[in-house]
């Protein structure tokens, strides 16, 4: 796909796809014709359509793993790279990891985990695994603190549109900025 739309996202995140910051195949499945951007979405798409998409996004990204990954000297196992790039029908990551940071489970959309029943986000394998996340959990989750489970992509390309409005150029954003490469001291 050589649309100008896609020579202008290259020339914008092609840098950080090198550093490994945005993965290769979310750009393979966004350069598709009449792709979406894959974001939390949950309140402004109807289910059905929210499912198609999901189906539409996750199969670009099996074509992806299956016929161009290893072109591209990415030779991660499929099940990395799906953790990677694949979305949720909310516009969220597919895979989301246990809140208990010790635990190494994903839940999906066909293998859910309950979540956390105040702040509605954060999801545990188990009620154990909420139990031994509960004291660091409590602050962020009692304040609003928590985010969705973005993928690591989306959260960079988010991270760099927050870059380009001055109303949002933080310290933090600075310090992502300059972590990203993209500000030389
Ligand atoms: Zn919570
Ligand atoms: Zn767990």
């Amino acid at each position: 796909m050589d649309s100008e739309l896609d020579k202008f996202r290259w020339k914008t995140f092609g840098p950080l796809v090198d550093q490994g910051l945005i993965e290769r195949g979310f750009m393979y499945a966004l350069g598709q014709r009449n792709m979406f951007q894959p974001m939390p979405w949950v309140h402004i798409v109807p289910a059905v359509e929210r499912r198609i998409r999901r189906k539409e996004w996750n199969d670009y990204i099996d074509d992806y793993i299956r016929d161009h990954a290893q072109k591209y000297g990415d030779y991660r196992s499929a099940e990395e790279i799906a953790i990677q790039c694949k979305i949720s029908e909310d516009g969220d990551a597919l895979y989301k990891k246990c809140g208990n940071p010790k635990c190494t489970q994903y839940s999906t959309d066909d293998v859910p985990f309950k979540r956390c029943s105040v702040c509605k986000i954060t999801k545990y394998c188990s009620p154990e695994c909420q139990k031994l996340d509960w004291n660091a959990h409590k602050g962020p989750c009692k304040r609003g603190e928590v985010k969705p489970y973005l993928l690591k992509t989306q959260q960079v390309m988010e991270d760099c549109i927050n870059m380009m409005v001055p109303s949002q150029v933080s310290q933090e954003t600075l310090k992502k900025a300059e972590q990203y490469g993209l500000i030389k001291n």
